[in-house]
């Protein structure tokens, strides 16, 4: 028997320990990680006062990253660097299609609206958020009570901390606020990026599939000023000096290894009621699926045989293609496990096991969430119709915004929305001149045209009355045509100098300018800060409501309680191993490079380089091959549980050594955000050999590599 098949029965017993949880560093010490496999001590991972692999790992953009270099140097997914690839591309010069490498410093692209948080420290601070609340305020006035005291801390913390960014995160619904301080870096820059036939290989087509060969890496690299200090993108900035570095093990990982990943899982709902279950799977998901593929329908259909348009759709097509795969999934998978019955079930047996004093309270909670779902279920249609009209077209949404900021600039700071605060003004115009850049004016046509007709229908006392305007008494529909083609030809807003100078009027002013889409924005002002006033009541009543079914569910259940994501760091722990996750299909726990080959096709998503279907074909014995594979490996299968945001996860071995790159997870487990098992639920990384191989191959990385691969001699 070889020795590595000797280690992984010896492992065996181990792999019983594979657990859900996304845990937070405060619950670190509760758990039995050196007994699972780790090989350091839980307090190398983190502890609050010098530098541990926590400060190696980083938040960037949404995603997360480590940095692998003492210059800055930050591993992170294809798809996280999506944005600013796309942001640098044009139909002559195609980043996307053809990669990118910078070959000096000198030639890395600013990555503009992209920034890095490194965790420093953490303070629960529940107790000054909850004694802002009075008993007499309204579900509205307890929430804007916490968010305008969260205001107040955030901005004690950074006056105290200038160079740093303060955040408060809601680690259990309406009861445990947590204050974070983060080192803050607004200078980001790419450095590398595969063509899109390795870091996007398979496309729409494998997303959220095994087995998988995609490349989804990318290199950034985070600046600051020359004194060290936080600053925006300047020529002079010098790269980051991390405190700490992950250092990349070249040899990989095996089946049955311990790894563990530390980083920022967006969102959860684990915790919620069966009611909540059942209004995303009856309605939000199936909704928002038949949404997003008309949306891409129309997408594609502009893109056809116009490379610019396609480039410029890119980003947001591919955006609403991974949230569309992903609803899909997640419907599957809440059948398949009856997860409704199964949430109802367990609500029953946890309202028998109270004791009687509370039985009745927590059977009153349950039916007050079930009325609140039925109200949204009731909405829905209005809310999405003015949701979306909004997000899916830019111009409408510019003219919002232009509105928008004369109110909310002309408030004092702690007063104004999150986005237009003086800590964040700067970020906003840079988020907005990159979505301006994106703008494609039939887009906002079609969106159009399609939101107000279905406006038009809403039942009469749900009628938005800006959206009725549009609607003649003959051939209205022919007429929304001419007129929504007239408005996109005329409206100013297409310009990003002509929007910018509306940001510098007053409220009243922007009332007088002549432009279709700024007048129906501020006509759709009113009704949609209502529904903000609305959603304010709303999470105030499901505050006081989650409040207390949580802690009921804690009294029944017992066990620790591991609180949904929230885009705050958390550590998951877990094994190298495959699945058989449905009746005769058993995942492996790798791919390699033969996959490469089987798969690959003349056609995208398919088409990898001619280079490297040569290096496949003449891969000869080098470091990365995987010792019992005899290949080098791609893709690798694990039983982490992850969450989108944990995409650019460093994953790490049991030395806290990166043996791979979390981007995704197998269709069975896109679940998880609603429930974890250990059959079934795998995240998918790229092997770290396969990133070393592909950077080896390339004249112009072979620096990169270089780099990359000092800090993990030492
Ligand atoms: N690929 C995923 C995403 O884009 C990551 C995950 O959710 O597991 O969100």
């Amino acid at each position: 028997m070889k020795l590595n098949n000797v280690l992984f029965i010896l492992l065996l017993p181990a792999l019983l320990l594979a657990v859900a949880g996304m845990f937070p560093m405060q619950q670190l010490s509760t758990l039995p990680l050196q007994e699972a496999g780790l090989a350091i001590a839980p307090e190398e991972i983190f502890a609050a006062d010098s530098a541990r692999i926590i400060d190696g790992i980083v938040k960037v953009g949404g995603c997360s990253g480590a940095f692998i270099s003492e210059n800055g140097l930050i591993l992170t997914n294809h798809h996280c660097a999506y944005s600013a690839i796309q942001n640098h591309s044009s139909a002559a010069g195609d980043l996307l299609t053809n990669g990118f490498t910078a070959s000096k410093r000198s030639e890395e692209l600013p990555a503009k609206s992209y920034t890095v948080r490194i965790m420093n420290q953490y303070q629960d601070v529940s107790d000054t958020i909850l004694s802002v609340i009075e008993s007499a305020m309204d579900y509205g006035e307890r929430t804007k009570a916490i968010e305008q005291i969260s205001k107040k801390l955030i901005a004690e913390a950074e006056a105290k901390h200038p160079d740093k960014r303060a955040e408060i995160g809601e680690m259990t619904q309406g009861k445990v606020y947590y204050l974070f301080l983060y080192t803050f870096l607004k200078d980001v820059r790419l450095v590398y990026a595969p063509p899109i036939g390795i870091g996007n290989f398979g496309g729409e087509i494998d997303n959220w599939e095994w087995p998988r060969h995609t490349g989804d890496f990318a290199l950034m690299r985070a600046y600051t000023a020359p004194d060290g200090s936080n600053a925006s993108y300047h020529p002079d900035n010098i790269p980051y000096t991390p405190k700490h570095v992950i250092s990349v093990e070249p040899a990989g990982t095996q089946t049955g290894d311990f790894v563990f990943i530390a980083g920022y899982p967006g969102q959860t709902y684990r915790h919620r009621s069966a009611s909540y279950f059942q209004y995303r799977q009856e309605l939000l998901m199936p909704k928002t699926i038949q949404w997003y593929q008309w949306l891409i329908e129309k997408m594609d259909i502009l893109s056809t045989d116009d490379p610019e348009t396609e480039i410029r759709l890119a980003s947001r097509k591919k955006s609403l293609a991974n949230v569309e795969k992903k609803y899909r999934g997640q419907q599957l998978g809440m059948e398949r496990l009856n997860l409704i019955q199964k949430k109802q079930t367990q609500e029953k047996i946890n309202s028998e096991k109270l004791a009687l004093e509370y039985q009745k309270s927590y059977k009153q909670i349950l039916s007050d969430l079930g009325e609140i779902y039925a109200n949204e279920r009731k909405n829905y249609e209005h809310n999405f119709i003015l949701n979306q009209i909004l997000r899916q077209s830019n111009l409408l949404y510019f003219g919002y915004k232009a509105f928008e900021t004369t109110i909310e600039r002309g408030k004092t700071d702690l007063d104004r929305e999150t986005e237009y605060m003086d800590r964040n003004w700067e970020l906003t115009q840079k988020r907005w001149q990159q979505r301006h850049k994106d703008l494609i004016r039939e887009m906002d046509q079609i969106v159009m045209s399609s939101l107000i007709k279905r406006a038009w229908r809403l039942p009469s006392d749900q009628k938005i009355a800006p959206l009725e305007k549009f609607r003649k008494k003959r051939n209205a529909e022919k007429k929304l045509q001419k007129n929504l083609e007239k408005m996109v030809n005329t409206t100013r807003l297409n310009d990003y100098s002509e929007f910018e100078k509306l940001l510098e009027m007053s409220p009243e002013a922007l009332k007088q300018v002549k432009d279709p889409f700024l007048q129906i924005a501020i006509s759709l002002y009113p009704l949609i800060q209502k529904n903000k006033e609305a959603d304010k009541s709303l999470k105030g009543r499901t505050d006081e409501l989650y409040g207390k079914l949580d802690e009921m569910n804690q009294m029944a259940q017992g066990g620790a309680y591991v609180p949904d994501a929230n885009s705050t760091l958390r550590l998951t722990y877990g094994y190298i191993e495959g699945a058989e996750p449905r009746d005769g299909i058993k995942y492996e726990a790798f791919t390699t490079v033969t996959g490469l080959l089987e798969k690959n096709s003349a056609v995208p998503p398919f088409r990898l380089p001619d280079w490297l279907i040569d290096a496949i074909h003449n891969e000869a014995e080098n470091k990365y091959i995987h010792p019992e594979l005899r290949k080098v490996p791609v893709c690798m299968l694990y039983s982490l549980d992850t969450t989108g945001g944990n995409s650019g996860s460093a994953v790490l071995n049991r030395y806290g050594r990166l043996v791979g790159l979390n981007f995704d997870r197998a269709l069975e487990a896109t679940i998880n955000d609603f429930h974890w098992s250990p059959k079934y639920s795998r995240s998918i990384g790229v092997d770290i050999r396969y990133i070393l191989w592909i950077l080896s191959l390339q004249d112009e990385s072979l620096p990169l590599l270089q780099e990359i691969l000092e800090k993990s001699m030492n």
